[in-house]
């Protein structure tokens, strides 16, 4: 089929069960059958419609004719020695999206993107080199998910841990907050992926607007945003969507949205240490003055930078992350270091694609701050 007839097909693994509803008592098929083709799609995690067996083969024609249950095709597969899987996927126009599946003691990761490139210019991330190519869909989005599950355990195949998804793969989510959310909505569904907005954590380079939102949503995810730097100065240069919303403006939303925080939910800082650069002593005690200027008890997270060819910025050492971390604990701040996962295959985030190139826009890198 070309690509133009595909695109113009309705993507039902993008569709509410409403919405599935809907389209199938449109050919005149009753509710139940809808019902049934979104279990297929979301819990038994079938690409075709071939596979839907329980289907009349008439039913199967004319959904085939109308719609598509897949658009993304794996294009390379890339599996670390511990166990980290990374996915270089396109999308039915030819665009690049990047996946990752973490398996981990209690339950896998699944590491997934909100676009294709990104619009923001963070420095120390290869994304932001290939500029916005083009926001995902909400079908896009959870197809990235359905993919890592059926090749990790097979298709359909129950998982033997529970998933948590982290929207810190390519492209900055806030900027794809409809498709996203519609995503997390689908992927709630409990005759489906079944994975809850608890299980879920977003991660956000600052659009303040969109975290203020959040903090208004009941059935929400988790929030992770990205400081990277403790001064206005320093973040406007590493971080350019600082100069929309400096770093006051940020904290105060930051803020907000941690007073609406329910029990048991995360809300954490995420910084990128990059060696000489934003790890110093003196960066370590301005972060911790700046959070507790703002009142902020989310914890941080401190992230090893990988270094990549075509990024200027080099890894801090363990002792500098140490100190860092020390000067954080005595200020109050409490402070983790993110273990890298799937190094040896570049998946730590915002790295993968240094290997493949660049310049090259089949190779995209993920959200260096997740
Ligand atoms: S770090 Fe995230 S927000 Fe910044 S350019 Fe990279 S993908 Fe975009």
């Amino acid at each position: 089929m070309s690509k133009a007839v595909q695109s113009k097909q309705v993507h039902l693994t993008g569709l509410t069960p409403d919405e599935l509803t809907e389209l199938i008592a449109d050919l005149g098929e009753p509710a139940y059958r809808a019902r049934q083709i979104f279990a297929a799609l979301h819990r038994r995690r079938l690409r075709s419609f071939e596979e839907m067996t329980d289907l009349s083969k008439e039913l199967r024609a004319a959904l085939a004719e109308r719609a598509t249950a897949a658009t993304l095709t794996v294009e390379s597969r890339y599996i670390s020695e511990d166990g980290t899987r990374r996915y270089l996927m396109k999308t039915h126009d030819g665009l690049p999206v990047e996946t990752v599946f973490i398996p981990e003691e209690r339950r896998d990761t699944i590491c997934f993107s909100s676009q294709s490139g990104c619009p923001l210019q963070c420095s120390f991330c290869l994304t932001a080199k290939l500029g916005l190519l083009r926001t995902l869909t909400a079908g896009e989005i959870v197809e990235q998910i359905i993919i890592a599950l059926n090749d990790a355990y097979g298709v359909g195949a129950k998982t033997p841990r529970g998933t948590n998804l982290v929207a810190m793969g390519a492209g900055e989510p806030f900027l794809a907050f409809e498709p996203l959310m519609k995503a997390l909505r689908i992927m709630a569904e409990p005759t489906g992926l079944y994975i809850v907005p608890n299980r879920v954590t977003v991660s956000t380079a600052g659009i303040v607007p969109r975290i203020r939102e959040l903090a208004t949503i009941a059935a929400r995810p988790h929030l992770a945003v990205s400081l990277a730097a403790p001064t206005d100065e320093l973040r406007d240069e590493l971080m350019p969507i600082n100069k929309k919303w400096p770093l006051d403006e940020l904290l105060d939303a930051c803020k907000e949205f941690e007073q609406s925080l329910k029990p048991g939910e995360r809300f954490t800082f995420e910084y990128v240490l990059l060696d000489g650069v934003n790890d110093r002593d003196e960066h370590a005690r301005q972060l911790a003055n700046l959070l507790n200027r703002h009142q902020l008890r989310a914890k941080v997270n401190l992230i090893p930078h990988n270094p990549a060819e075509g990024l200027p910025y080099r890894p801090s050492s363990p002792e500098r992350i140490e100190s860092f971390k020390r000067i954080l604990a005595a200020k109050g701040v409490r402070a983790f270091v993110r273990r890298p996962r799937g190094r040896d295959i570049y998946a730590a985030c915002g790295q993968l694609a240094a290997r493949r190139n660049v310049n090259n826009l089949n190779a995209p890198a993920l959200h260096q701050t997740g």
